[in-house]
């Protein structure tokens, strides 16, 4: 039995990144960057108005008053909306009308908002003094030319989109998403909508892990239920073997009919560790078979699915080139005492409660692994030490986010 952070080790060493392609821009959302991102032109490309108002020189307005008194009055050259650029130095005593987004003429170094102004056929009155830089936006203000602009392993969302179209990019290297298929294993397991007996249950690991897969970014394709027979396994691990990630649930316990690590042995999968000293999911297996990675979950649903955040998810990210492969580390103020049994790090499943400004987070109340109402519940994992017999309310523990912040 080996401890959490070897295991995690282990996981990520067998890893490795995938190939790059690339998408056009909108299709790029929720895949992961392939290279850095620099910023081919300054962005913004010029100088310019981030109010409407006059571009004037700033030492021209400092004679004026807040209240009138002392008002200043200049002449207008033009008026310049966005898009267009002016001809015209801006030189004392002059303003040029400017509009939002027009690039500022040269000579101006600020602009008066129209509202502190008051026009008066080709001259302006203005009300109110402004110092050198004010309602300007610089040229690379938000990116500097050369410089990068999101990178390698970054996961795209609607802001990384944002940055890559004002960075002119209408087509983004993107890695591959790693194609990874689940098998559900066990003679008691029925699917949703099929007719079930007694003594049988609900498939939920099959549909729970499929969407965990695919909301971490993976292809995910669902092989069905391999029952506990050698001939059954071996038919479904045959289907698997193009896939990047193979994830099975249940059967690598010690049971009688937990067949799934002699046969995924029968099929060439090099074990790298099976057991792990942790709580709920210790009787988790890993191999590798060439380059597919093989995921043994233990079937209780819970364990299958905190497994999966702890070891699959990390080898996806890193399949991505993610610098920092999840689930995401924070710290958080424990809301309730909690009093364990010592021997195995603990994955609590947990909640944040209260608004903050301190993250706290409590334990949902029943942590047993084949109560599924934990994982709905739950929104983050608290990380209890192996030896740790009772933590009291108000400590500081680590927790590691299943869905982010
Ligand atoms: P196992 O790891 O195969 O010994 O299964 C442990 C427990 O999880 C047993 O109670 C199984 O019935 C249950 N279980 C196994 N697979 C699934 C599944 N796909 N969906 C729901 N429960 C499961
Ligand atoms: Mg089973």
């Amino acid at each position: 039995m080996i401890e959490y952070t070897d295991a995690r080790a282990r996981v990520l060493a067998a890893a490795k990144g995938l190939p790059a392609g690339s998408v056009p821009l909108p299709q790029s959302l929720g895949r992961t960057l392939a290279r850095d991102i620099k910023a081919a032109e300054n962005i913004p490309p010029f100088t310019k108005a981030t109010m409407d108002g006059y571009a004037v020189r700033a030492a021209d307005t400092r004679s004026s008053g807040t209240a009138g008194a002392g008002a200043v009055e200049l002449d207008v050259l033009e008026d310049l909306p966005a898009g267009r650029l002016s001809r015209k130095t801006v030189g004392p005593g002059q303003a040029v009308r400017i509009m939002t987004g027009a690039p500022l003429p040269a000579g101006a170094d600020a602009v008066v908002m129209v509202e502190d102004t008051g026009k008066a056929g080709r001259r302006v009155t203005v009300r109110r003094e402004v110092g050198p830089g004010d309602n300007i936006g610089l040229a690379g203000e938000d990116l500097k030319k050369g410089e990068i602009a999101l990178g390698r392993g970054a996961l795209i969302g609607p802001a990384e989109i944002g940055m890559l179209a004002a960075a002119g990019r209408h087509r983004v290297p993107v890695t591959r998403r790693p194609r990874l298929a689940v098998i559900a294993t066990g003679d008691e397991i029925v699917e949703p909508g099929e007719r079930k007996r007694r003594g049988q249950i609900r498939n939920a690991n099959g549909p729970a892990l499929t969407a965990l897969a695919l909301a971490a970014g993976a292809e995910a394709v669902y092989l069905g239920i391999a029952r506990d027979k050698n001939s059954s396994l071996a038919a479904k691990l045959a289907k698997a073997s193009g896939a990047d990630i193979l994830v099975l649930s249940g059967g690598v316990s010690v049971g009688d009919y937990d067949l799934v690590k002699a046969e995924l042995e029968a099929a060439g999968v090099e074990p790298v560790f099976w057991q792990v000293r942790i709580k709920p999911g210790k009787p988790v297996f890993f191999g590798v078979r060439g380059r597919q990675l093989v995921f043994g979950l233990p079937g209780n649903p819970t364990s299958a699915m905190v497994t999966f955040h702890l070891f699959v998810r990390p080898a996806i990210d890193r399949l991505l080139g993610c610098a920092v492969p999840g689930p995401e580390p924070a710290t958080a103020i424990l809301g309730e005492t909690v009093v364990l049994k010592p021997g195995r790090t603990q994955f609590l499943r947990g909640r944040f409660v209260g608004r903050g400004p301190i993250l706290t987070v409590v334990p949902y109340e029943d942590q047993r692994s084949g109560v599924l109402r934990s994982m709905v519940r739950g929104r983050v994992l608290i990380v209890v030490p192996a030896d740790a017999a009772r933590i009291e309310a108000g400590r500081e523990v680590e927790i590691l986010l299943m869905d982010g912040l």
